[in-house]
């Protein structure tokens, strides 16, 4: 995962348009009122461009580049039905996608159903993270939580948003790629979204096994001025359109302790212009 900057509102999205979105958004509360259950009609389906682009045509997730192999997702990151909670993570089942040895349980049949067409619950996704792992799963800190969820109720959420918060300090890297969780948000994030997963795994080991490796040669340097040139490989992988590009930004701060906003800085004084923008 990686931080992204949140796309502006699309017009059909703002409160107050007289838009087929905001026309589903008043059935929803009506039905609320009713004390029924609401339906929602898939509109968020018409954004699904501008997040994919924003954030590169990578999951919010998982960080796979998503359009090459799957349609995508728009996820609402405060589940919008119903709300469930983890009891048993579970693991990618041998040689296939499905998860087994999951344990779920409804605790609410009503979602944060007046975020149901807030741009501001949307990320876009891959299919897997979406549907197969993170479900109606929205852990907060608070326990007992709030059931159902209340708008006037206030909640911690212990889920990372990579559009409000800062995900390579909550996770640590393997030099194989292997993930884990370094405080509440990232444990539970890894649990939720199944980010330690054998596919992904593995399809991460080759880079975190390069940045390793560079770290490595950057240790036994016979010649410092070649540093600049080992830094330089770093940021290419790190570079924010890059599948697990947020990877080797965790494995920098947690190895160098570094910011990869001084790695942009250390090189352009060494003399590399045009890095492009953070993130
Ligand atoms: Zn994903």
């Amino acid at each position: 995962m990686i931080q992204c900057i949140r796309p502006p509102v699309q017009p059909d999205f703002l409160p107050r348009s007289d838009s087929p979105v905001q026309q589903a958004r008043r059935r929803v509360e009506d039905a609320i009122q009713a004390g029924q259950k609401p339906i929602f009609r898939n509109l968020w389906k018409k954004c699904k461009h501008v997040f994919a682009r924003n954030q590169h045509y990578k999951c919010g997730y998982c960080e796979s580049i998503v359009l090459a192999t799957d349609f995508g997702d728009i996820d609402h990151f405060a589940p919008k039905g119903e709300v469930h909670e983890l009891n048993a993570p579970g693991r990618e089942a041998d040689h296939m996608s499905k998860v087994v040895g999951r344990s779920c349980a409804i605790v609410s049949d009503r979602g944060y159903w007046w975020l149901a067409y807030d741009w501001n619950n949307y990320i876009f996704s891959c299919k897997l993270c979406n549907t197969a792992w993170k479900l109606s799963l929205f852990p907060v800190r608070e326990s007992p939580r709030q059931i159902p969820p209340d708008p006037a109720v206030t909640e911690t959420r212990l889920l990372l948003n990579p559009f409000e918060d800062a995900p390579v300090l909550h996770f640590e890297f393997s030099e194989f790629g292997q993930i884990r969780g370094k405080t509440d948000k990232g444990r539970a994030t890894v649990a939720v979204c199944g980010l330690d997963r054998l596919s992904l795994f593995r399809k991460r080991r080759e880079k975190a096994q390069l940045v390793f490796g560079l770290l490595k040669e950057m240790l036994v340097l016979a010649n410092r001025d070649d540093e600049p040139m080992l830094i330089k490989k770093i940021y290419e992988m790190g570079k924010q359109e890059n599948e697990h590009a947020g990877m080797v930004r965790s494995i920098i701060a947690n190895e160098l302790g570094l910011d990869w906003d001084l790695i942009e800085e250390y090189l352009r004084i060494s003399g590399y212009p045009n890095l492009g923008t953070h993130p």
